[in-house]
């Protein structure tokens, strides 16, 4: 079968990455706002992507799902629990 690299869940901050003005994220931004259309999710600070799309996108960046995992936590865009972002 297919081989999955063993991924958490990936959990992105939607103030950050919308703010975010460095072009490098600008394909992860036009797709988050794709998934939050299909979804019908437009209120969340944050949204959980699928493994399967996390992989489709690092194909557009010449990278490993891993690779642009580093890179969307150099950018700080990833949320490591986002129920922590609720707590205080
Ligand atoms: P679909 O893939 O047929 O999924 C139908 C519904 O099943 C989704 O409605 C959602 O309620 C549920 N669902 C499917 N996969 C998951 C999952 O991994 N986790 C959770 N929590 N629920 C899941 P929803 O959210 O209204 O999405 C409607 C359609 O929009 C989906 O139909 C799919 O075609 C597309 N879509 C939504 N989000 C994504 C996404 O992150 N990636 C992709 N590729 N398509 C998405
Ligand atoms: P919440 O919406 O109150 O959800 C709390 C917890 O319930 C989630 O923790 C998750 O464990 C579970 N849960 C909620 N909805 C689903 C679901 O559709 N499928 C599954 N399998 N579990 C679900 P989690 O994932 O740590 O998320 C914490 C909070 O982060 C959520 O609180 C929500 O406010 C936010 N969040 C996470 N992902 C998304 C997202 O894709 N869109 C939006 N709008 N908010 C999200
Ligand atoms: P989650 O809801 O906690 O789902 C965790 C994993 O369970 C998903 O990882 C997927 O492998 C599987 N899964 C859950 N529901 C379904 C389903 O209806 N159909 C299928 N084929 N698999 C399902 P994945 O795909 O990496 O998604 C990660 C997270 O992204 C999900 O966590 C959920 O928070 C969010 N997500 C993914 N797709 C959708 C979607 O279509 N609609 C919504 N609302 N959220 C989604």
């Amino acid at each position: 079968g297919v081989r999955h690299e063993p991924t958490n869940k990936i959990v992105l901050d939607l103030e950050r990455l919308y703010d975010d003005a460095s072009e490098e994220l600008a394909y992860v931004a036009r797709y988050a706002r794709a998934i939050q259309q299909q979804r019908g999710d437009y209120n969340g600070r944050v949204l959980s992507i699928r493994a399967d799309d996390l992989r489709s996108l690092a194909i557009v960046y010449d990278s490993s799902p891993s690779g642009l995992i580093e890179r969307l936590t150099e950018h700080g865009v990833l949320v490591a629990d986002p129920r922590a972002l609720f707590a205080s």
